[in-house]
């Protein structure tokens, strides 16, 4: 694999002329041709979580669990940017950091297709983009394998998981996300993207709904798992 992102266009060495690139974790400013906005420091002092794929009965229908890092020292605050401000560089940043975390590991599953968790379509136009979206796009290039963003759907808007107890969030996401495309999952191997997960309830009903139509495995990765 290709470790590495495009090095900056010309446009994005315009706009840091203006706003020089910093490090998305202590704000210092960074190499204006750095790849990852990181500083080495940060870098090295990354909460990488380093379990592998892993089993865990909250997510019965995920068949392995990986997260890259935990939600915290920073990382949580670059991912709650990233959610909010439209920042396709920062979005870029996380999966590469994700891939050479999956990249680490001695035996990758076998992926067919990357699915990112999707964002009701009211919710995606009112923000102008989804975060995961931009995650899984980037990361598709990175480990060169399809990306596609209109198989998963969410059928209903649902409040934000981090508001509520674990016995609402069962319940907030239950039938939530439907299939559009059928055929396209049917003997696949999945790699579901999302940003952040807690209790995996959100991956969990995705897997599930999948699972009906799909002989393959399901698994998931995230950028960083939150400990409760
Ligand atoms: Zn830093």
């Amino acid at each position: 694999m290709e470790k590495s992102i495009d090095t900056p266009g010309f446009a994005e060495k315009l706009i840091r002329l203006i706003y020089p690139a910093k490090c998305m974790v202590c704000d210092e400013i960074i190499n204006e041709d750095s790849e990852v906005y990181l500083c080495e420091t940060c870098y090295r002092l990354l909460p990488r979580c380093g379990r592998g794929f892993f089993k865990t009965p909250n997510i019965p229908y995920v068949d392995g669990l990986f997260a890259a890092f935990y939600y915290e020292h920073g990382i949580d605050e670059a991912i709650q940017t990233m959610k909010f401000k439209y920042h396709p560089r920062l979005s870029a940043t996380f999966a590469f950091l994700l891939a050479e975390e999956l990249m680490k590991e001695a035996i990758l599953p076998d992926i067919d297709i990357i699915l990112p968790v999707p964002m009701h379509s009211s919710k995606k136009r009112q923000r102008g983009y989804n975060q995961t979206e931009l995650l899984a796009k980037e990361l598709s290039k990175l480990l060169n394998i399809p990306m596609d963003n209109n198989i998963l759907k969410k059928l209903r808007k649902t409040r934000p998981q981090s508001l509520l107890k674990r016995e609402e969030r069962l319940k907030n996401m239950d039938d939530a996300f439907g299939i559009a495309n059928k055929d396209a999952v049917k003997s696949k191997n999945i790699l579901l993207i999302d940003d952040v997960t807690t209790t995996g309830t959100t991956l969990n009903q995705c897997a599930k709904i999948l699972n009906n139509h799909c002989s393959g495995r399901i698994y998931a990765a995230v950028i960083a798992i939150a400990e409760k």
